[in-house]
């Protein structure tokens, strides 16, 4: 078990203890694991005392405050709370208007939180209790335990903190609370399990592809285990059967709550809301408020729930009604599928000429660069998951693809094409690759722009130094930082100093391909100073430099292209 605690069996007070010492509105109750308001500044308002088995973080003290509940009990992990931790709480907050004891439907919760309220009442304090129970992945009950408490609790919480907030007697309060909890489904897919602190090990396990649809929060069994199927499929029937189980459907409106059981990457999340809004539109329901996030977890457990709740104009300005607490956020919404997009500004380069026969030699340079980067994809991607993110491969692969599709119509001029490819790469190329070749590409024609439809060797090679100046320029590197460019200058060099020797060009070349070589195989050698390998120090040392390694297989392509016997 990895777990940042101290000690499993102090993982709740340490829990609370840090909660309550960033939150200046919370306090806690000597020897309890009970958050309460700071400022007990409820007045002649309903109190409303919430809890269970701690391990669903930020649920339950992450909801005290104004506006919300007055105060939160916490048993162990998944572990009820005692009857004397309720009533600790209830006395602790409870004035002349009462006491409502908002709780899941769990066995234990009922019989503690049941008992609290029932001694509360015999000291004379008014105590009422509401059950949530919004599980739709269970039957409901008929001589059973009935449907869990899971996620949809913490939207009622809200109405009848709301509720509570304006006034309301308790019956009342207790009334709007059945009323919204009857009006709320919830259901969820578990993908991974959790471990209890106190345990050490899983609760249960799941195989590598295998989920839990309609599982519990404590992990018990669900609906089916199943494969993992795409998100869409799977948010499509959890919602339907939300909205089967709950008589939901056209001409309704509800709160959407997508709610991450503990371990799931806030993209994902985004991505189950995405589906879960385009289907509700679907189905004509209008989602009025939504929340994404974490509200009510499950540890560290992977997967989601969601949560609908039928609104009417009174239960929504519930929802809106000002409340601050450390895990309340404000509803979004209305939710609008299929909003316009923005146009982009500037997006394309004026085509000069073209149509125009282009440069029938460039272009089979070119050809050729993008057929050598789309074979090194494997190595590139092996090279670069050595010592940075293994993105290389791909990204140049994505490079070499938009290299072709410009190929057809390129301009005839070679500062023209250059700067279209400059731009075509800037938008296929990302990472830090991207930009450099983008700016040793634009660089590169500026230099050419003078130099006439048919630039001469020459001018080729002060492109290319050209070139490497805008990498360095924009990446701040130099040679013996180990990047792309200790290929590069030297390659440069080796070119630009052959062609002022009156070497031929192609032999000029051919040195700048073997200088380009040498160059890269050197990085090996060289501590990382740029780039995400920077990152590695020493550990990567005795590997080639990736972007190094690009360049040199690219020049090499130019060069072969322009061989005598490709000529
Ligand atoms: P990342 O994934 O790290 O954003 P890429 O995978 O696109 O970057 O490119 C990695 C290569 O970029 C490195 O192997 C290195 O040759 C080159 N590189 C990194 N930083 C620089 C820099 N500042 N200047 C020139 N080249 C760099
Ligand atoms: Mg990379």
């Amino acid at each position: 078990m990895k777990k940042l605690i101290n000690n499993p069996l102090q993982v709740v007070p340490e829990m609370l203890e840090g909660l309550v010492a960033l939150h200046p509105g919370l306090a806690l109750l000597d020897g309890e694991n009970v958050v309460v308001r700071a400022d007990a500044g409820l007045g002649a308002q309903v109190a409303l005392i919430a809890g269970g088995g701690a391990g669903h973080e930020p649920a339950h003290a992450g909801y005290v405050g104004p506006g919300l509940l007055s105060a939160a009990v916490s048993g162990d992990v998944f572990t009820s709370p005692s009857t004397d931790a309720v009533l600790a709480a209830t006395r602790a907050v409870a004035g002349p208007a009462g006491v409502l004891l908002i709780v899941k439907n769990y066995t234990g919760d009922r019989l503690n939180f049941g008992l609290a309220a029932e001694i509360a009442r015999a000291d004379g304090i008014p105590a009422e209790m509401v059950i949530v129970d919004d599980d739709v992945a269970l039957p409901t009950g008929d001589g059973t335990a009935g449907r869990r408490g899971i996620a949809g609790t913490v939207l009622i919480h809200k109405v009848a903190g709301a509720a509570a907030a304006a006034g309301l007697p308790l019956d009342a309060v207790k009334r709007e609370a059945e009323a919204a909890i009857a009006s709320l489904g919830t259901m969820g897919v578990a993908l991974s399990p959790c471990t209890v602190p106190a345990a050490g090990e899983p609760g249960f396990t799941l195989g590598p592809d295998e989920i839990e649809l309609g599982l519990g929060i404590h992990g018990e069994p669900g609906v089916r285990r199943t494969r993992i199927e795409p998100a869409d499929a799977l948010v499509t029937e959890i919602v339907t059967r939300i909205l089967d189980d709950r008589g939901i459907g056209r001409g309704d409106r509800v709160a959407l709550m997508v709610n991450n059981l503990g371990g799931t990457p806030t993209m994902e999340l985004a991505i189950v809301a995405r589906r879960a809004v385009a289907l509700l539109a679907e189905r004509g329901v209008a989602v009025e408020r939504a929340w994404c996030g974490s509200f009510l977890t499950t540890l560290e457990m992977a997967g989601c729930s969601i949560s609908l709740l039928r609104l009417d104009d009174e239960r929504l300005a519930r929802l809106d009604a000002p409340a601050s607490a450390p895990a309340w956020v404000r509803g979004t919404g209305p939710a609008v599928v299929g909003r316009p997009r923005l146009p982009v500004a500037g997006v394309t380069a004026p085509r000069h000429d073209a149509g125009r026969a282009a440069n029938e030699r460039l272009i089979r340079v070119l050809g050729a660069v993008a057929e050598a980067l789309r074979q090194a994809e494997p190595r590139l991607t092996t090279m670069d998951r050595e010592v940075g993110d293994g993105d290389l491969g791909i990204s140049l692969a994505r490079g070499a693809a938009a290299i072709l599709r410009e190929l057809p119509d390129l301009e005839a001029d070679p500062a023209a094409a250059l700067r279209r490819l400059s731009l075509s790469l800037r938008r296929a190329v990302a990472g830090t690759s991207g930009p450099l070749y983008a700016m040793f590409l634009l660089r590169a024609a500026g230099s050419l722009a003078g130099a006439g439809p048919v630039p001469d060797a020459a001018a080729w090679a002060r492109a290319f130094a050209a070139g490497c100046e805008g990498v360095m320029a924009l990446g701040g590197a130099r040679p013996g930082d180990r990047t792309m460019l200790d290929a590069l200058v030297p390659a440069a060099t080796a070119l630009q100093s052959a062609l002022r020797a009156c070497v031929p060009w192609r032999e000029a070349l051919a040195g700048a391909v073997d200088a380009a070589r040498a160059g890269a195989a050197g990085t090996a050698t060289m501590a990382p100073r740029r780039g995400r390998s920077s990152y590695l120090g020493d550990r990567a040392l005795g590997h080639v430099d990736p972007g190094a390694e690009a360049v040199a297989i690219w020049l090499a392509a130019v060069q072969h292209a322009l061989s005598p016997t490709q000529a």
